[in-house]
């Protein structure tokens, strides 16, 4: 009897998901894919070799294939919320640096926030001061080079003007709203200029 035996590459899907497709131009269906070197008897794999190298994304659409580098370009999806989601996490920094029980404060982030689409309450405000200082950091340095400077500048006026409602900024709340504007890719200049707009809007 013949036997016929070879080896072949066979693909495992890990992960599925949303993203940014440089291909096809915009959001798509991905599978996180990972080879494997199979050894084959006729024609059959059969027994698991070694993996043929490192993760790959696949597109459902054009079945073009990347790195999972390609992940970290936000989908369409993510930027229309960005904004949203930077400010959220602004707002969040400034209020823990001050006085984050102070009603006026917490009301008007609650409301800053759903203004920019997204649903927010006080108990997800509450879970947001929960989260680690680095973690959203991290996230916000990510994000904010995908934004506009005017946007970015908003975004740190509206932080601005909540540490304000309490009176006038505190030595903590101002290194905050510096760092805040740091990680939203401003110069210093900029911040200085966004600082003293919010100081003169609010007669502090
Ligand atoms: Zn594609």
């Amino acid at each position: 009897m013949l036997i016929i035996f070879g080896f072949r590459v066979v693909y495992f899907t890990l992960a599925r998901g949303v993203f940014h497709c440089p291909n096809c131009g915009g959001d798509r269906d991905f599978r996180r894919r990972q080879g494997r070197n199979f050894f084959t008897l006729f024609f059959i794999p059969v027994l698991p070799l070694n993996k043929t190298g490192p993760e790959i994304v696949e597109c459902d659409t054009c079945h073009g294939r990347w790195t999972t580098a390609v992940l970290a370009v936000p989908t369409s999806a993510q930027l229309s919320t960005m904004p949203g989601v930077l400010l959220r996490m602004a707002i969040v920094q400034v209020l823990r640096s001050g006085d984050s029980s102070n009603a006026a404060a917490r009301a008007r982030a609650v409301e800053v926030v759903r203004q920019a689409g997204i649903e927010y309450d006080e108990a997800a405000l509450d879970a947001d001061l929960g989260r680690s200082f680095d973690d959203i950091r991290v996230e916000m340095a990510r994000s904010a080079d995908t934004l506009a400077p005017e946007a970015r500048e908003n975004i740190l006026r509206a932080a601005a003007e909540i540490g304000l409602l309490d009176g006038p900024l505190t030595f903590s709340e101002e290194e905050t709203l510096n760092a805040v504007g740091a990680d939203l890719a401003l110069t210093r200049v900029q911040v200085t200029g966004v600082l003293s707009l919010a100081r003169e809007s609010s007669g502090r």
